[in-house]
């Protein structure tokens, strides 16, 4: 029999010295809780692995060719440097080059103690890994890079959180899970030699064409600029607000990743925050893109010693660098917006205009997602969905000529392919997680299926549409230990 995972595992290959081995635990009664047969499909993984599911993706059965293993990594939490972090509850598999062509990381989350687990105990609740699942197919879905759950196994144990709870395992497929904290890891202990073996890794499993650059490095540090910039404009144009944005829950790939106390936006404020431990703020919706910016300066303070032999001329080059992340940013939001708002061609006012509507939505109520999804109906003449997102419309009515006259022909058809009618709403979010604690895992599969066609128009998702019911809410998001 073929193997059921086709390992190749380079990161295990190639990096000595930037993981730990470890083994999962076995749990006492696994069993399936969600599998992603079309992922498992494009990542090549044989048919039979379908009835493995429980053993394979609890850990409980490793197959043949993984070599598992906790990378070390380290972060800026809240801005407060640790300097070992590392997967404490997480433990990779292996990698698989899937029918695409693409290397991805093929990991277990909640799968016991690993040498970096310092106090914890490795393990992980059912609920907030149910909501990995939900937010990484709803970004999936939405055209944002994200890595993605396969599988979610129930272990049949408790795990006492706040109070005891279901444990589960996660099945993360990841681009990678090297995060800006890997850098920090080893820039932190000065281990120079293994900062540029992990740059050099992380040119050729996600920027190969880099290799071949004058400045390697630069180019390197340029291309992740480039894709968090698109990354977090992305976010923004969904509403989406991560939550905890420290360097350990920032990838190299471009890739969303570690969804803890993660939420859509619904009546939008600048300000929005949901998780619980933020209480400055931090982490607030506007706020992620200058995070992005903050976050960058610490990957250039790892990678400057390799920019210029001439230190410093490699400090200038890399805060030419960190300045033009600002503009880069907003020239990245600006093209989200003006596809959002279906904008004919490009203007100098598009900018402003964006912001515009923003600031006219601000303290209205008005939802993110129905706001945009009703523009489209605006664009055909019919102004009143519109109209009812708002508590005063004075300020939009002021904003309507002046996107009228910038709209592209086809308006509408390009209005409906760019906003999105369903995301997982939190409401109906929560809702899922408790009845799958409590055993009824119907409502969580009905809103996967429906998060899995945000553009559908179809009647019967109309209830996966709509904001919170008054009466829900505040809405306050937990970390997912
Ligand atoms: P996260 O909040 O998932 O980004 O994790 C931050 C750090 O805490 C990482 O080093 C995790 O491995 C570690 N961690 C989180 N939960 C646990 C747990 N239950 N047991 C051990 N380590 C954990
Ligand atoms: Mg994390």
């Amino acid at each position: 029999m073929s193997r059921l995972i086709p390992f190749d595992n380079s990161y295990a290959r190639d990096l000595p010295g930037t993981f730990l081995s470890a083994q999962p635990a076995v749990p006492a009664a696994p069993k399936r809780v969600f599998f992603n047969d079309a992922l498992a499909h494009d990542l090549g993984m044989a048919k039979e692995l379908r009835d493995l599911v429980p053993e394979v993706f609890s850990g409980a059965r490793l197959p043949e060719g993984a070599e598992p293993i906790a990378q070390a990594y380290a972060g800026h939490q809240f801005g407060g440097f640790s300097p070992q972090l590392g997967d404490g509850r997480a433990i990779l598999l292996g990698e698989v080059v899937g029918r695409d062509g693409a290397r991805r990381d093929i990991q277990l989350k909640g799968s016991g103690r690993t040498p970096f687990s310092r106090g914890g105990d490795g393990k992980a609740a059912l609920g907030p890994m149910l909501r990995e699942v939900l937010v990484g197919e709803a970004l999936h879905a939405l055209g944002i890079p994200t890595t993605r759950a396969l599988a979610v196994v129930a272990t049949g144990e408790s795990v006492l959180r706040d109070t005891l709870l279901p444990g589960a395992v996660l099945t993360r497929v990841a681009a990678s899970h090297i995060r800006v904290g890997t850098f920090q890891f080893f820039a932190a202990r000065s281990d120079q030699a293994r900062v540029q073996a992990l740059a050099d890794y992380t040119i050729a499993r996600h920027y190969p064409d880099l290799a071949a650059e004058p400045a390697p490095y630069l180019a390197l540090f340029e291309a992740v600029i480039g894709a968090q910039a698109r990354l977090i404009a992305q976010w923004m144009g969904v509403g989406f607000i991560h939550g905890v944005m420290n360097t350990d829950n920032m990838t190299l790939s471009g890739e969303s990743i570690d969804f803890g106390p993660c939420a859509f936006m619904e009546a939008y404020a600048a300000g929005t925050v949901f998780s619980s431990i933020d209480h400055g703020g931090r982490y607030a919706y506007a706020n992620q893109p200058l995070i992005l910016g903050w976050n960058l300066a610490r990957l250039a303070e790892t990678l400057v010693p390799l920019f210029d032999a001439d230190q410093d001329r490699a400090v200038d080059l890399a805060n030419e660098r960190l300045e033009g992340i600002a503009a880069r940013y907003r020239e990245e939001w600006v093209a989200v917006m003006a596809a959002k708002l279906a904008l004919s061609g490009r203007d100098a006012g598009d900018a402003a205009l964006a912001d515009d509507l923003l600031a006219a939505m601000e303290g209205q109520g008005a939802d993110w997602t129905q706001t945009f999804l009703a523009l489209a109906k605006a664009a055909e003449g019919d102004l009143g969905a519109l109209r009812a997102q708002f508590i005063n419309p004075a300020k939009l009515e002021a904003w309507l000529p002046r996107w009228q006259a910038r709209l592209a022909p086809d308006a509408p058809a390009r209005l409906r392919a760019a906003n999105p009618r369903i995301i997982p709403r939190n409401h109906l979010v929560e809702a899922a997680l408790t009845a799958a604690t409590a055993g009824d895992l119907a409502p969580f599969e009905a809103l996967v299926a429906a998060i899995r066609q945000p553009f559908s128009d179809d009647p019967a998702l109309e209830p996966f549409s709509l904001p919170a019911p008054q009466g829900f809410g505040p809405y306050v998001t937990f970390c997912g230990t």
